[in-house]
């Protein structure tokens, strides 16, 4: 029923604790970040707010080491990054070749089917990536297929496909590429251009550091040649590229913008300044400081005697599974770091519920302050 009786309590405003967070996202946000986004709303149509967004665009062609002008931030989350790319480029009836070894390729499989699209499946243990030889059977078994979708960084089990080589099947076999970089961009490497990927989907609140509900996105000449002749009209309003163009704009300046939506104004300042500090300490410092905090990390917990689930050659150093030891309890564990340590670590997903935490080291998280003081509480609560 609604209540018409005014609260009978004052609400006092939100004010968080300050948490540590060590989980699959959202990662520790810069206070540069978060100072960003508590300046002056301007108007979507601002001129000034219309020169951040070019250069937003810029630095995101960076991020994604591609000059593909179709370059932008989807004004909700990577969930909806996932969507805009199948959504715009899967016609009903076209085939995709579906890579799954974790939660993100079933959602992939889930969109292609929502757009009339037949999803193949191409399975992998979780924990493990997909393997090479079974894509180029499902590619020989479906020669009528259009694109291969597979998910770069698998934040539910810390696997890392290996995306040059899939990409590079899968153009072999005149497929267009569909990937999930939501946890890759700006943590490992990736390179749009040269790996040949079609449409690729990110988000902001993994290794980006920025506040979670945007994500970006980018799509080659040949998809968006697929998206421009298509038989029918894209059946998501909101996220048809060919209306959001309008907005964002073709090419890195200049030309007219039409209202589509209003954007979300301060958080592109937040985007803005994440994409920032990433220029300007450099993709591969980003890259290697990762890589070398996963290190720091995983030594670490050796001495505590926990083990990381995934095999070396395919593991993400900003997403540690750590196997959780015999007798241990899990939520109990993650209760006690969030009270009393304030330090957020994620649980496993779906099969890995109950055997595995998920250790993120992501964007600004990617630190040794954060590395000592994951190992130091896990260390105390584990006694
Ligand atoms: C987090 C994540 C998503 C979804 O992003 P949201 O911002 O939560 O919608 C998709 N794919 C992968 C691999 C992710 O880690």
């Amino acid at each position: 029923m609604l209540s018409k009786q005014p609260l009978n309590k004052t609400i006092g405003t939100f004010i968080p604790p300050v948490r540590t967070l060590m989980g699959p996202g959202p990662s520790d946000v810069s206070p540069t970040v978060l100072n960003a986004l508590a300046r002056p709303t301007l108007g979507h149509l601002d001129p000034l707010f219309i020169d951040l967004m070019d250069e937003t665009k810029a630095l995101l062609q960076y991020a994604f080491q591609t000059e593909n002008k179709l370059t932008m931030p989807i004004s909700a989350p990577g969930s909806a990054g996932m969507e805009a790319c199948i959504v715009n480029l899967v016609e009903p009836g076209d085939k995709v070749i579906v890579c799954q070894n974790g939660v993100f390729g079933g959602r992939m499989k889930e969109n292609v089917e929502r757009c009339g699209g037949i999803a193949v499946m191409v399975m992998a243990k979780w924990g493990e990536p997909n393997s090479l030889a079974a894509i180029e059977n499902a590619l020989l078994e479906n020669k009528d297929a259009k694109f291969v979708g597979f998910v770069h960084a698998e934040t539910s089990t810390g696997v890392r496909n290996d995306a040059q080589a899939i990409c590079k099947l899968a153009k072999s076999h005149g497929c267009m590429t569909i990937v999930d970089a939501v946890t890759s961009l700006g943590g490992i490497e990736l390179k749009v251009d040269e790996w040949q990927i079609d449409a690729i989907y990110s988000g902001s609140q993994k290794c980006l550091s920025c506040v979670p509900g945007l994500s970006p996105v980018s799509f080659s000449d040949e998809a968006v040649a697929k998206i421009q002749n298509r038989q029918s009209k894209v059946q998501s309003w909101f996220l048809d590229m060919n209306l959001i163009v309008g907005y964002w704009g073709q090419g890195n300046s200049g030309g007219k913008r039409a209202y589509h939506h209003t954007a979300p104004v301060n958080s592109l300042y937040a985007l803005h300044e994440s994409l920032r500090l990433l220029h300007e300490e450099g993709l591969e410092n980003a890259i290697a400081r990762h890589a070398e905090k996963h290190q720091k990390l995983k030594n670490g917990l050796a001495e505590l005697g926990l083990t990381l689930l995934v095999e070396e050659n395919s593991r993400l150093p900003q997403l540690n599974t750590v196997v959780i030891p015999e007798g241990v309890d899990d939520a109990s564990v993650r209760g006690q770091l969030l009270n009393d340590y304030n330090l957020e670590i994620g649980a496993g997903l779906g099969e890995l519920a109950g055997k595995v935490w998920r250790i993120g080291l992501m964007g600004y998280g990617a630190s040794d302050k954060n590395v000592d003081f994951c190992l130091s509480a896990l260390k105390q609560v584990l006694k």
